[in-house]
């Protein structure tokens, strides 16, 4: 990251005390895994947790993610039960027990030795919420080859980009989006050595010269697979996040992160034996996968996979229909939800729905008390992102909600608010004050690196702390209130987008001079991107230039990372030195003071 941020700002206002009651005083419900805050962070070890709650690799030989999410349970009292309930987006559903979920895996495991995959290898899926994208996931990790899930509606260029920054080798897609955003680029990625396509057996449109049918690899595989000794630093998932400069970042985590996943997941949302759980998230964002794949199997428990896309009455029939009893979503669903009126939610029976939890974006308090319209229990706000691999702050089900607020840090989980200076990291005591919201180093599964970035990466921790990115406040109870963003990085439906990706897109376009992208505050998705540009001579701003800029970059980026609005300026503000001025554009669209304009260079004034 290597930036500088700007000093805490004075003692802020209090922030509001609203409590809501949870349903921990209800004792129809399970008691709460973690009753005692204090308790639990003063006892707690992460040591203790690994070998207190998973197994470990036969025979002493390490710690390998799929083992403690699949294999453990297919071997005991749990290989008949439920492990991913699967739901069609052509309204089948498909029940996948913890025994098929390891021997499926094993045979993708065993597909990609057949292939002459190597360990450490990237494994890449670009594909909905479907079975497949599960059993390539374990299969994978089981086989030692590190895992990058894609969010399929990435157009191409974003695809293209993360691809060659991990060099993946492998990809598991469709053969549907194989032709519209891979093909055309195979041959500029010379690392990508084999295609797996998700098709049933024999299915004509999967015959597409240089790829595979999955299904027949997977039906002509074995269903054992000896897991190799795995060592818990050993690299095994790849996730993509956005800076405000420069590509995507490759966040690496390690096996270890399982504990991290485990703990957080009983903890943090409050997983028990026999709950059934749905996480909202895609796969191709981290919360998709440490809590839509790892965290809920290594619990044991199940966990819904739904194929589909938003849409508020179907989401509660899934609630209702699947008795989802631990629901963990985003403030932008959340806030759609709310539009189609808490009198649609009542249509339905929610009644074993007993924690919901959300996380991605900061959690608007009438959202949180709408849950308690809606659903009779609040929203329990939770903060972490890409790097830090799991939850790391969170409203906990044995508290009362602090409205607004993201929680209190994971036992095992040291968090202070830092001003962050050239001169090195300051811990700031006193309750109140805005700063930088930093982790100390050393949870499971804390990122080791961003690849072929090092030296990014080494930027990210000073004086003993990792600096997040986040500008935040504690209370005097040991709350933490998010502030914004100390970066130009944008959050829209909870995904963050590189203002620089999105620049760079809209630069290939003809008419393009100069390109600045900046989220634009949007009641219902936090922030829409907004793009500003300047057009190159002989080009004219009119409406149907706007719109072919548009849709140009809708096809280069795809849909959830593309502009929705575009201005034209003649000139974009730059500092003297030629940066880009995204703070000024901001505080421009916002009508908000325009602060320091000295480094501001003359002409765009
Ligand atoms: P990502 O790496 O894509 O998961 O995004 C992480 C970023 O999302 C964080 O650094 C925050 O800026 C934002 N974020 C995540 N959870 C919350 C939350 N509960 N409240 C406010 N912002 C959040």
């Amino acid at each position: 990251m290597g930036r500088t941020v700007e000093l805490a700002a004075p003692v802020a206002p209090a922030p509001p005390s609203v409590r809501v009651l949870t349903k921990h005083g209800d004792t129809r419900l399970p008691p709460a895994t973690m009753p005692d805050y204090d308790a639990a962070c003063a006892t707690y070890s992460w040591t203790d947790a690994m070998q207190g709650e998973l197994d470990g690799l036969p025979n002493g030989s390490g710690l390998n993610m799929a083992y403690e999410a699949a294999d453990r349970h297919a071997a005991g009292a749990r290989a008949g039960h439920v492990a991913l309930r699967c739901l069609r987006r052509d309204g089948t559903r498909e029940d996948v027990t913890y025994a098929q979920l390891a021997a499926r895996a094993s045979r993708f495991a065993n597909v990609l030795g057949e292939l002459g995959v190597q360990r450490g290898d990237r494994v890449y899926a670009l594909a909905d919420r479907v079975p497949e994208l599960y059993v390539a996931a374990l299969g994978t990790l089981k086989f030692g080859a590190v895992f990058c899930p894609l969010f399929s509606a990435f157009g191409p260029d974003p695809i293209r980009a993360r691809l060659d920054i991990g060099h993946g080798s492998v990809l598991v897609t469709t053969p549907a989006l194989y032709r519209r955003k891979v093909a055309a680029m195979r041959d500029a990625l010379p690392a990508l050595r084999h295609v797996l396509l998700i098709a049933p057996a024999g299915a004509p449109d999967a015959r597409i010269p240089n790829a595979l049918n999955l299904s027949e690899c997977l039906e002509r595989a074995g269903d054992q697979f000896a897991i190799p000794p795995t060592d818990p630093e050993q690299p095994a998932l790849l996730h993509f996040t956005s800076g405000t400069t420069g590509v995507p970042k490759g966040a690496l985590h390690v096996h270890q992160a399982v504990i991290a996943h485990h703990m957080t997941g009983k903890l943090a949302l409050d997983f028990h034996r026999d709950d059934v759980f749905w996480c909202t998230a895609d796969p191709g964002w981290v919360t998709g996968t440490s809590y839509g794949i790892i965290a809920p199997l290594t619990n044991g428990i199940t966990s819904v996979v739904d194929e589909g896309d938003f849409d508020p009455e179907r989401w509660y029939q899934v609630l209702q229909n699947e008795r989802v009893t631990v629901w963990y979503t985003a403030p932008t669903a959340i806030r759609m939800l709310m539009k189609a009126g808490a009198e649609l939610a009542h249509r339905f029976d929610l009644s074993r729905l007993r924690f919901i939890a959300s996380v991605g974006e900061p959690l608007n308090p009438e959202a949180v008390l709408w849950g308690v319209e809606a659903f009779g229990q609040p929203i329990h706000d939770n903060w972490w992102q890409t790097e830090t691999g799991g939850i790391m702050i969170a409203n906990f089900r044995s508290m009362d909600v602090r409205v607004g607020s993201m929680g209190r840090p994971l036992p095992g989980i040291e968090a202070a608010i830092v001003n962050h200076a050239d001169i090195g990291v300051e811990v700031i005591d006193e309750p109140g004050v805005q700063g930088e919201l930093a982790l100390r180093p050393g949870w499971p599964s804390m990122f080791r690196d961003y690849v072929g970035a090092e030296a990014r990466y080494r930027g990210c921790f000073v004086d003993g702390w990792y600096l997040t990115g986040d500008l935040a406040r504690r209370d005097a109870d040991g709350y933490y209130w998010f502030v914004g963003r100390s970066d130009d990085v944008i959050k829209s439906s909870g995904h963050l987008i590189g203002p620089f990706e999105v620049e760079s897109a809209l630069l290939e376009h003809p008419a393009v001079a100069e390109a600045a992208v900046i989220g634009k505050p949007d009641p219902v998705a936090g922030e829409i991107v907004k793009a500003f540009v300047a057009l190159r001579d002989g080009h004219t701003a009119t409406d149907d230039l706007r719109l072919d800029i548009l849709g140009f970059a809708r096809t280069r980026l795809g849909a959830a990372v593309a502009p929705k609005e575009l201005a034209f300026l003649d000139e974009l503000p730059r500092t003297r030195s030629g940066k880009l001025m995204r703070r000024l554009l901001r505080a421009r669209e916002q009508g908000l003071p325009e602060g320091d304009l000295s480094t501001l260079e003359a002409g765009a004034r």
